[in-house]
């Protein structure tokens, strides 16, 4: 199959890479000249697990192009997806549909033939209605149709989701088109639950989903402050719940606040349009107020710890939003970062893969560290905000000598307490005591 993906970022590109080596002639299309120059020169403008050499090898064997020509990419497609962001508007918090908007203007002038338009952006419900119209307006003889097809891809998994999806979700009011997202998915075919739907529903399924585990983060990290003051584990009552097959292991690690280009954004626009359809959807409205609440608290806890110390100095272990990736995006390592620089206090920071991302949010306001024991060196308090296993992995003995005052906020609870204890550090992590 031919197919053009408008929008090559943290979606549009594994997702590209993974069509390509299923067998599809994939073009990917991104407005960003320096992104397209990038990837034509063997570059690959993010970072995931795996993704390196299936893009080599795809664009070698000449299955994998990429261009900024709306053209070039749409006119040969029986399906265009379009993956570009749906930003929070900065004041609603909605989902900012401009560059929806503007992808489904550009692509129309160029369908031919039957081609399919899938929307696998988070887009609010009603978005293929819109996409409809738009493309209708600008070519009215166009021959085609608009599925959702919404995306559940994990960062830093984003190859290992797109070969092994839990479910795929089709949203397509005609059966055409449903045969031809299922002919895209052949390869799957007995392996992975797919489900179509009507369009409505599919946009609906992915918003539910991301807020009811925005939720259930919520939920664990409430938990979590319970345990703190009534002396249980958070980890044994997690362990508990989730042996529960109705409520389910997973999601139920405390830490931060859930972060990340989905989750914060897509709560908002849910709890927006819960409200635009006067519905109340409290559970939503109220995650997303303790989540926001959380990181304030979060630096608090590491700023109590070097309260009495003067010119305190923090060493800040992570600042992507969670391990395997480099985005920032909605990062709580940026968050508590952020709050912890209002406070005046110098810091010191290193993350394996999110150092360039971080460089553009802070500028000069931190310092940067080429590696752990570097960004410890002098510090009166280690923070760790990011799950990376690696810093499990450090000699505890080493921080301690390198650090001026040996106390750690562990946010993500990567480190063994009794250890860390032991070796004299003031330790703390989130949940127990
Ligand atoms: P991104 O910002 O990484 O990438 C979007 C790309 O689209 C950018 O490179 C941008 O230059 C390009 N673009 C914008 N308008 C364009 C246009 N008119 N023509 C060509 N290119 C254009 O965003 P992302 O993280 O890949 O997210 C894309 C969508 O997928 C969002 O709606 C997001 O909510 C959803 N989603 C993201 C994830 C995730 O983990 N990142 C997971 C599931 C769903």
């Amino acid at each position: 199959m031919k197919v053009a993906i408008i929008g090559t970022g943290y979606v549009g590109l594994p997702t590209g890479v993974g069509l390509a080596e299923l067998g599809n002639d994939v073009t990917c299309i991104d407005r960003e000249v320096s992104k397209i120059e990038a990837l034509r020169a063997g570059r690959l403008t993010i970072f995931e697990d795996g993704l390196e050499d299936l893009f080599k090898k795809n664009v070698a064997s000449g299955k994998l192009k990429f261009t900024t020509s709306m053209k070039e990419g749409v006119e040969t497609a029986d399906l265009v997806i379009i993956a570009v962001g749906t930003p929070p508007h900065p004041v609603t918090k909605e989902a900012d549909m401009k560059y929806i908007h503007a992808a489904a203007t550009e692509l129309a002038e160029y369908l031919h033939g039957y081609t399919v338009v899938a929307n696998k952006s988070t887009v609010p419900v009603g978005t293929g209605d819109v996409v409809e119209g738009l493309i209708r307006k600008k070519n009215p003889t166009a021959d085609f149709d608009v599925v959702s097809l919404p995306e559940f891809l994990r960062e830093g998994f984003a190859v290992h989701d797109f070969f092994s999806p839990d479910r795929v979700v089709v949203g397509a009011n005609t059966k055409r088109a449903a045969d031809l997202i299922r002919e895209l998915y052949k390869p799957f075919e007995g392996k992975t639950k797919m489900l179509f739907v009507k369009r409505r529903s599919s946009e609906t399924i992915k918003y539910a989903s991301n807020a009811f585990l925005a939720i259930k983060i919520h939920y664990i990290n409430e938990m979590a402050n319970f345990c703190e003051k009534a002396g249980a584990d958070v980890y044994e009552v997690a362990q508990g719940m989730g042996l529960d097959s109705r409520i389910g292991n997973k999601f139920l690690n405390p830490g931060p606040g859930y972060g990340g280009s989905c989750f914060p954004k897509d709560t908002n626009a849910m709890a927006y349009m819960g409200r635009t359809n006067g519905v109340n959807l409290s559970l939503i409205e109220a995650a997303i107020k303790g989540n926001d609440a959380r990181k304030v608290e979060m630096a608090g806890r590491i700023l109590e710890t070097v309260k009495n110390i003067p010119d305190a100095k923090i060493a800040v272990w992570g600042l992507a939003f969670k391990n395997g990736t480099d985005d920032c995006r909605e990062s709580p390592a940026v968050q508590i970062v952020a709050e912890l620089i209002k406070n005046n206090v110098k810091i010191k920071a290193f993350d394996p893969k999110a150092m360039e991302n971080a460089r553009k949010i802070f500028g000069d306001k931190i310092y940067y560290a080429g590696n752990t024991l570097e960004a410890a060196k002098g510090a009166d308090v280690l923070a760790i905000l990011t799950e990376w296993h690696d810093f499990a992995k450090v000699d505890l003995d080493e921080v301690k000598k390198v650090m001026h005052t040996p106390n750690i906020v562990d946010l993500r609870n990567m480190l063994n307490p009794d250890e860390a204890r032991e070796k004299g550090f003031n330790y703390q992590c989130i949940g127990s005591i």
